[in-house]
């Protein structure tokens, strides 16, 4: 089962052996996917001999590698919109308003949940994205985590442990006994169904300590850290994450010179989450800073009921360029192969040669388009996996 997509206008490959730039633009372009995966990319005029089965004409439009959105909170019930608009009128965020999201959690059914981690891994497809990761952490029992963890891995490989999300109103008078659970006990139901093990390492929900013992137990289970960092406020969590070499540092909103420098220095990517700043109408994180000092950079979406209720990589694009001093280059390729180096994968987040064949087209003759046409639905086709989506 092959597909030749003919005359795109402009494809990223993000291989810079293939084009120009670090994104390897081609112009004038044709790609070839086979059994799933990019058999060939190049310019149009080389198009190999043998290529397609079936042929879709791109019509001169712009062909980019499928967004991989690594963070999102898809595992939950309810909504918080009276608490956003609320916030709109002025009072503050804290990360205490997760625990609504977690009584509704608790009440829902398992085919509830089931049913809204389809809907929103289905809304951020028709956006583009083609890979998500999908944390537990609005159960906080044993019983309620182990089940979250079990829904999101039915839409998803890659899957986080998220236990340590806020101290379970049940402990909150022994925040000491929550972190043991989610070390032990809560640990070895959840284990079996994940890859990932994350903590908010926050003022109001875990300190650096509690924060490190978690990870390192998650770790000699075979968990990879990725930790919530530096969100609302300085803290130990970017260079904790990095310490432990967590995959990921998610936030890095507040950092100091020594969090950029560590970040710099080690293999932990700097995953900025614009939907947080944007829902909470708080400081954006200074992009630009971190791409200056050499930082990893991957841009995710968040979705999460709270504080960033959005599916759309591309919403996300525009907040980088216009708000954190990124280059539309720059943040594309943060959306696509910087949430790829954030999970560690080296098969999706470029449409070259061997990577999986997720890709998206756009209503448009370019990339640039994805920040210069903001809360525009540009995703005109969307692959994955080879397949029409
Ligand atoms: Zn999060």
């Amino acid at each position: 089962m092959s597909v030749l997509i003919d005359r795109i206008g402009s494809l990223v490959t993000n291989d810079p052996e293939l084009g120009r730039g670090p994104l390897g633009v081609i112009e004038d372009a044709a790609l070839v996917l086979a059994d799933g995966a990019v058999q060939w990319a190049g310019p149009r005029s080389a198009t190999p001999e043998a290529a397609a089965g079936e042929r879709f004409d791109a019509g001169g439009r712009a062909l980019v590698p499928g967004f991989v959105d690594s963070h999102a909170h898809l595992v939950f019930a309810g909504d918080r919109a009276r608490e956003f608009a609320a916030r709109m009128a002025g009072e503050p965020y804290a990360a205490g308003g997760i625990r609504t999201t977690v009584a509704a959690t608790r009440a829902a059914t398992e085919a509830e949940l089931d049913a809204t981690t389809a809907r929103l891994v289905a809304e951020a497809r028709r956006s583009g994205t083609t890979t998500i990761e999908c944390k537990s952490g609005y159960g906080l029992t044993v019983e309620d985590e182990a089940r979250s963890l079990a829904v999101a891995a039915r839409h998803t490989d890659e899957v986080t442990y998220l236990g340590a999300h806020v101290v379970a109103p049940e402990y909150a008078d022994d925040p000491a006994g929550y972190v043991a659970l989610v070390s032990g006990r809560m640990l070895d139901a959840c284990a079996p169904h994940a890859r990932w093990i994350d903590v908010f390492c926050e003022r109001g929900a875990f300190d650096g300590d509690q924060a490190r013992a978690i990870l390192a137990a998650g770790k000699a289970r075979g968990l990879v850290p990725r930790v919530h960092a530096n969100q609302l406020g300085h803290g130990p969590g970017v260079q904790l994450a990095v310490e432990l070499g967590a995959a990921s540092a998610d936030h890095a909103t507040h950092v100091t010179g020594a969090d950029v420098d560590a970040l710099a220095a080690g293999d932990t990517v700097a995953t900025l989450l614009p939907g947080a700043e944007f829902s909470t109408r708080a400081a954006y994180p200074d992009a630009r800073r971190l791409l200056d000092a050499g930082v990893t950079v991957a841009l995710a979406a968040d979705c999460n009921p709270g504080t960033s209720y959005t599916t759309s990589m591309p919403f996300c694009i525009a907040l980088a360029v216009r708000e954190m001093g990124m280059t539309p280059d720059e943040a594309l390729w943060s959306a696509t192969a910087g949430g790829a180096r954030a999970l560690r994968r080296t098969d999706v987040g470029r449409l070259s040669p061997g990577a999986r064949a997720d890709a998206v087209l756009l209503d448009a003759p370019n990339h640039l388009h994805l920040a210069y046409r903001p809360g525009v639905p540009l995703a005109a086709a969307v692959w994955q996996g080879g397949e029409r989506a």
